[in-house]
Order: structure tokens, then sequence, then C-alpha cells
């Protein structure tokens, strides 16, 4: 297989926070997100999802807060307050299959993302469609 980005994609996140605050957005979950974030705070899955998420169109999301700014964001470190447990959404960013799909897509990720504004490293093809593939089966129900 043979993608547009074959050389790679230079990218290096910077930790700026930039795609975990700002305009109202979605951080989609599933059920290895749920479970995976409800272990890292030590709440069952019910309650963590009683406390965490909201339905939208069907779908379960984080709830964020009243600026847009996910809930879990921490805006004295601009961090992430569930770093290692983080959805799969959350870490498989930027190389999300739609944004990946052209350099034209790409362009728009350099737009919002500085660490895709970076000269290297880069990230293999390999990985970045491994990454994009992660994400896509997460969205399989
Ligand atoms: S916008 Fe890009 S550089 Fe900034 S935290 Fe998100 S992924 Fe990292
Ligand atoms: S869960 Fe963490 S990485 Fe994902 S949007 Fe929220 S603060 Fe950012």
């Amino acid at each position: 297989m043979s993608d547009w980005f074959e050389p790679g994609l230079p990218f290096h996140c910077t930790g700026c926070g930039d795609c975990c605050t700002g305009a109202p957005g979605f951080v989609w979950l599933d059920e290895a997100d749920v479970l995976r974030l409800a272990t890292k705070l030590g709440l069952d899955t019910a309650e963590f999802t009683r406390k965490h998420v909201r339905m939208v169109g069907g779908r379960p999301s984080l709830y964020e807060r009243f600026n847009g700014d996910c809930e879990f964001f921490m805006p004295e470190t601009r961090g992430c307050g569930v770093y290692e447990g983080r959805p799969t959404q959350c870490r498989t960013y930027p190389f999300w299959p739609h944004l990946i799909e052209s350099p034209e897509a790409w362009e728009s990720v350099r737009r919002e993302c500085e660490g895709a504004r970076v000269l290297e490293p880069l990230i293999s093809a390999e990985s970045v469609r491994a990454r994009a593939a992660e994400l896509r089966r997460s969205r399989v129900r």
C-alpha cells in the first residue's frame, strides 16, 4: 500500500493544549476508553459514566466545561488530568483517517496544531496508518 504521506509526517506534540480547549467539540468514547478512564480514576464504569459522560446523538462523549475545554484539561499546566488513560481519540490525534486522507486535509491540521508544523521527527507512514486504524476500530460498534 502506498499513501501520499509515505515519506512520513513530521509531528512532535509540544503539549500546547490547544486540541483540548477552545470551541465546543466532542471527545467520543468507546467501551475500552470508558473502562480505561474509570480504572484510572478508581471508579466503576457505571459511576464514571454517570459523572463524566454525556450522550450526544446516542454516542458517549466526555463532558466539557462552559468555555469548551475538556473537563480533564488542567489549565495550570495545560496538561491532561487522565493522560495515561486518555481516550483513543486523543491518543491517535492528529492521525485521524479524515485528517490524513490528503495533503490538503493535513494542511488543515498544520493550521490547528503547532506540533504538526515541526520539521522533525518524521512519524513513519506505517505508524501513521496504525494510529488511523486504531481510531477507525474504536468507532466500529
Ligand atoms: S494541538 Fe498539537 S501540539 Fe498542541 S497539544 Fe494538541 S497535539 Fe499537541
Ligand atoms: S481527555 Fe485529556 S487529552 Fe483528551 S481532550 Fe481531554 S484533556 Fe485533552
